[in-house]
């Protein structure tokens, strides 16, 4: 049994939570999750909340996997920790880099045959910036420095990637961006097309501003673009079809790399193994964390493609780059057995034929409420926009933090849910059944409801 009132004293003590308001926690004290199975997790007061983001949209395979568990015991036991600095390897690492390349489709001649690990998103993106510059450094053209993100991304939160990172929240504390990384306008039809404007005519429009940002910049200082295949901590922004070809195409006139951050659409979420495969376009650099392990150990790391590879590994010498937990053997060991179980009950191809079309069509009958001016879905990944009026589509007033009233709802009523401004989000488990997608949906309803009677 937990102490709740003991452990909420020892938080607010002790624990300074990351993205929180720390005075506020103090006063309102933290929900203290205790445990969690499949789709649920549980509080220490005994409430039962369906988890519709699978924690940070990592938990890809559900909570309280055996499998999972008994690989990270089999492999601590084996061999706990081992490094990979200084010309040493280890089993699962070896194995995992091996099995993720196998994973990797290969696109327009370019395939994945390597792998850099890291713990987690953010450091895979500063591993971005130190490939990526070293790379271009190696060909002779060290000018070529800049990164170009878009506004409103999310590439995590350390000084590289909270600066690649297009939050003007984040940027405002830290001084950030670093030099060298500026941003585009996201491809958010709801927000920023025009009267009159179809949504395959914005897509088009939107990539364009990417050629706008590389000759403003001047074609030779441009290293790189980097983006998510779907916007999430953004709220779920999903690109018209047309965007990601007019993005290859700008990014292969110039010659510039394209990174794809898939930290977050990697491993099923969009029902492919990785998601540039399901919009057709060709990274040269792919971030992945998260879902890698459903969460269950921190692991992460970039599979670079060949064009890369070949440059660092050919005329590289030393790459002075790396983190103590890089190929960590556990780490590993955990995202095998994830992968192994994500094949065996083949989460990729239900997200694909199965529970992502049932998600769909439930989700967008959400559509409906009142309170919706949009719903859509892309995968296993949702976005609803709550709206004043739903006729002319007329936002709230963001000081009435409609969505945060919206999501403190949700708490209550048994469901987790992100707010995003007044963008409602979710990402669930892609072990989902379809009664679960029912029983979340019926849920949603019901705090759409609470919301619209406040
Ligand atoms: N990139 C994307 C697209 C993300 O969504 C996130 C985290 O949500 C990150 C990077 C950062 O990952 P981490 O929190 O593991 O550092």
């Amino acid at each position: 049994v937990v102490d709740t009132a003991l452990i909420q004293a020892l938080d607010r003590e002790h624990f300074l939570h990351p993205f929180t308001d720390f005075k506020d926690l103090a006063t309102r004290g933290a929900r203290v999750i205790t445990k969690a199975e499949n789709i649920y997790v549980w509080d220490s007061e005994g409430h039962k909340i369906l988890d519709a983001m699978s924690g940070l949209w990592c938990v890809n395979v559900g909570y309280g996997r055996e499998e999972l568990a008994s690989a990270a015991y089999r492999q601590m036991m084996l061999l706990s920790y081992y490094n990979s600095f200084f010309q040493t390897t280890n089993v699962p690492a070896v194995q995992l880099a091996a099995k993720l390349a196998a994973l990797a489709p290969e696109v327009g001649g370019r395939s994945f045959r390597h792998v850099f690990y890291s713990s987690s998103g953010s450091e895979s993106n500063d591993s971005n910036v130190r490939m990526v510059r070293r790379y271009w450094d190696l060909l002779g053209q060290p000018q070529r420095k800049v990164i170009i993100s878009r506004n409103n991304a999310y590439h995590g939160s350390t000084m590289a990637g909270a600066s690649l990172g297009g939050m003007s929240g984040m940027h405002a504390q830290g001084d950030l961006p670093i030099p060298n990384i500026t941003h585009i306008e996201q491809p958010y039809f709801y927000e920023l097309g025009q009267p009159g404007e179809s949504s395959a005519e914005f897509g088009l429009r939107a990539a364009r501003w990417l050629e706008e940002k590389i000759i403003e910049t001047g074609p030779d200082k441009v290293a790189a673009f980097i983006a998510e295949p779907v916007q999430g901590a953004g709220g779920v922004i999903i690109a018209p079809d047309s965007y990601w070809p007019e993005i290859q195409r700008i990014v292969d006139k110039y010659g510039i790399l394209l990174i794809s951050d898939e930290v977050i659409c990697a491993f099923g979420r969009l029902g492919y193994w990785f998601a540039y495969e399901k919009f057709g376009y060709r990274p040269d650099l792919v971030t992945f964390a998260k879902g890698v392990t459903s969460g269950y150990i921190p692991l992460g790391g970039v599979m670079v493609g060949d064009r890369v590879a070949t440059v660092l590994i050919e005329q590289g010498g030393e790459f002075n780059h790396g983190y103590t937990y890089s190929g960590h053997p556990v780490a590993c060991a955990v995202a095998l057995a994830n992968l192994e179980l994500m094949e065996k009950e083949n989460l990729p191809g239900r997200v694909r034929d199965d529970i992502g079309p049932y998600l769909a069509r439930r989700f967008t009958e959400l559509g409906e409420h009142p309170l919706v001016g949009l719903a859509e879905t892309c995968g296993f990944m949702a976005g609803l926009v709550l709206v004043r009026n739903k006729a002319t589509q007329e936002a709230f007033k963001p000081e009435l933090g409609v969505g945060m009233l919206c999501r403190s709802h949700c708490f209550r009523l048994g469901l987790i849910m992100r707010a995003v401004g007044d963008r409602m989000i979710i990402a669930p488990p892609l072990v989902m059944t379809h009664d679960q997608i029912d029983e979340m949906i019926a849920l949603i309803r019901r705090c759409l409801d609470a919301t619209l009677a406040d």
